[in-house]
């Protein structure tokens, strides 16, 4: 079976089913304001359970995730429902509970009937707020983990965050909800606690027994429930395999990126949120190599504004402390659906009206983005990065723009980096043939080879039936990336991958002979690249990579790479 891996990790173990519906009864009252006082009091709990939960939460997790809680606060002190709720009690004379529930189903069902999926993910923090007013009328106990003899995988529809941020790691392995998208609240808190996560299995809960056995891998998104032995064991090894990695990498943890003879590499991350900066920080991540702006466009109903935008910036931009800071412009469309955008349905959104595409057309928004970046650049070392570019004209066009964007920030005396690198994505063939004359115009290239592959091989990256084809092994793949390196050098510029290629082990070395000047990978991979890339001199790398250019099949590279890879697997 199979859901969205939210939060890598192997998790293996009983389940626990977690019912989300709370009984709440209809009855007839006689005493309206006994019923109001209740209502009174279990607000005040509420309210004084989720102060607790913040400074819980920021301890935990940090500040910015205790501020998800802080909306709960609002909820419980807004006149308009507070009102709603009390008047049900006094115009029907039925119970509390049922007028609680009542009133937030109504604003519940409204948001979940917009197309909108902040506010539908606002209505889980609703239901939140609404389940835990219920339960301290009633007295109710939510899931008492502490009471647990083992730990378990959590299974449930949904998960509201407040329930994420306090789950126990000793007690819950990992979960799978039914419900959920990998940019929700839910996601970002189990990655950030380390908790194995998938999220969006669709309706799974019928088929769990209380104690069906689960096997997990939150990284993929695969379970199974009630494995035969010989998966058990499979996800055993892998699960050991994991631990014992994770033990090796943390001894490179403070070191340079280096290979055995002392050549220096980048190793920078990929993050969608400044939430994600504790891991980039933890995992040693030596700056932000790709940060995709367009996450931050998602889940709400209007585009953040310049001082919105501004603040996101800032935040990641100080967080890395004069570390290189990658922001990379809006790259929506295609998969990447951002509804108030109102982008037409096409035919083939790859190959549509998508990233800078869109932004030359819609230069206003564009131009509210390049004045945060620009602004957010006086704080630290900010670059800024163009995705999909296909030709010269679009850059140059670009590059227009952004003067015209610093001129308005001089003109008003908004301090920012007058230097400010640029570059683009090498993601679309041509560019990566034409990179060459691309190189005169930009400070750096970045090699984002899940479209490259995309596009080059013309292997759709989301269509499962044709998975196969889609490889970074294909020769025409290695051949462009290399051609795209030297292109660069030859203008002396740095040219980094900022794709999911960048992290496999079996390529480093072929992109550390290629000289590659930097890897941006998630966080957490960042010390396992570090780890590995000092396993091998500049002179074998090159040996590997020739080796590799010359071949001409992605079948036979692949058998080469996993076999160089079992030689040096065993070096510590
Ligand atoms: C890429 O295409 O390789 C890339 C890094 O961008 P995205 O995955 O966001 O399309
Ligand atoms: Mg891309």
């Amino acid at each position: 079976m199979k859901g969205i891996g939210a939060s890598a990790g192997i998790a293996i173990g009983n389940v626990l089913v977690k019912g989300n519906k709370i009984e709440v009864k209809k009855y007839k009252i006689e005493d309206c304001d006994n019923e109001i006082k209740r209502f009174r009091k279990a607000l005040d709990t509420s309210i004084s359970q989720i102060k607790d939960l913040i400074v819980f939460t920021e301890d935990t997790l940090g500040k910015e995730e205790g501020k998800v809680f802080e909306a709960h606060i609002h909820m419980l002190k807004d006149e308009e429902l507070i009102t709603l709720i009390e008047s049900k009690v006094k115009e029907s004379k039925f119970n509390i509970e049922w007028a609680v529930k009542d009133a937030t189903d109504f604003y519940v069902d409204m948001f979940n009937s917009l197309d909108n999926s902040y506010m539908r993910e606002r209505s889980i923090d609703l239901i939140d707020v609404s389940n835990r007013i219920i339960n301290n009328l009633l007295n109710l106990d939510t899931i008492d983990y502490s009471k647990l003899n083992e730990a378990v995988i959590l299974a449930a529809n949904d998960l509201t965050p407040s329930e994420t941020a306090q789950l126990p790691k000793n007690k819950v392995l990992g979960f799978i909800t039914e419900a959920g998208g990998p940019t929700s609240h839910v996601a970002i808190i189990a990655k950030n606690l380390g908790i194995p996560a998938i999220v969006g299995a669709g309706k799974v809960l019928d088929s769990f027994n209380e104690k069906s056995l689960i096997v997990m891998d939150g990284g993929t998104g695969e379970f199974f429930i009630n494995p035969d032995n010989l998966i058990i064991n499979q996800f055993n090894e892998k699960k050991n395999y994991l631990e014992k990695e994770e033990e090796l990498n943390k001894h490179v943890l403070g070191m340079e990126s280096i290979s055995k003879d002392g050549k220096t590499f980048e190793i920078v991350c990929n993050i969608g949120a400044p939430e994600e900066l504790n891991q980039v920080i933890e995992n040693d991540g030596e700056g932000i190599g790709l940060f995709r702006s367009e996450f931050i466009y998602m889940g709400r109903g209007e585009a953040p504004s310049e001082e919105e935008q501004l603040n996101c910036y800032k935040k990641v931009v100080q967080g890395m402390n004069g570390k290189p800071v990658i922001i990379r412009t809006l790259d929506v469309g295609g998969d990447k659906e951002i509804p108030y955008l109102n982008i037409e349905k096409e035919q083939n959104p790859f190959l549509g009206f998508r990233a800078s595409r869109y932004c030359l057309k819609e230069k206003e928004l564009f131009k509210v983005q390049l004045r945060a970046i620009l602004r957010s650049s006086a704080f630290g070392n900010v670059r800024v990065m163009f995705p999909m570019i296909s030709s010269v004209q679009e850059v140059r066009a670009i590059k227009k723009l952004l003067e015209e964007c610093k001129s308005e920030l001089k003109a008003n005396k908004i301090a920012y980096d007058e230097n400010i690198k640029i570059g683009i994505m090498i993601e679309i063939p041509s560019a990566a043939i034409i990179s060459d004359i691309l190189a005169k115009e930009v400070d750096f290239f970045s090699i984002g080879t899940n479209d490259l592959i995309q596009y080059t091989i013309a292997v759709d990256r989301l269509n499962e039936s044709i998975s196969e084809l889609y490889t970074p092994y294909h020769p025409a793949i290695l051949r462009l990336i290399s051609t795209v390196i030297k292109n660069g050098h030859k203008e002396g510029i740095t040219v980094g991958i900022c794709g999911e290629a960048a992290s496999d082990i079996k390529l480093l070395p072929v992109f550390m002979g290629m000289d590659l000047d930097e890897f941006s990978v998630s966080p957490a991979l960042v010390l396992k690249l570090r780890r590995h890339m000092k396993k091998f001199s500049t002179t074998e790398a090159k040996e590997i990579s020739n080796k590799i250019l010359k071949l001409e099949d992605s079948e036979i590279i692949n058998k080469l790479l996993e076999d160089t890879m079992n030689c040096y697997e065993k070096i510590e």
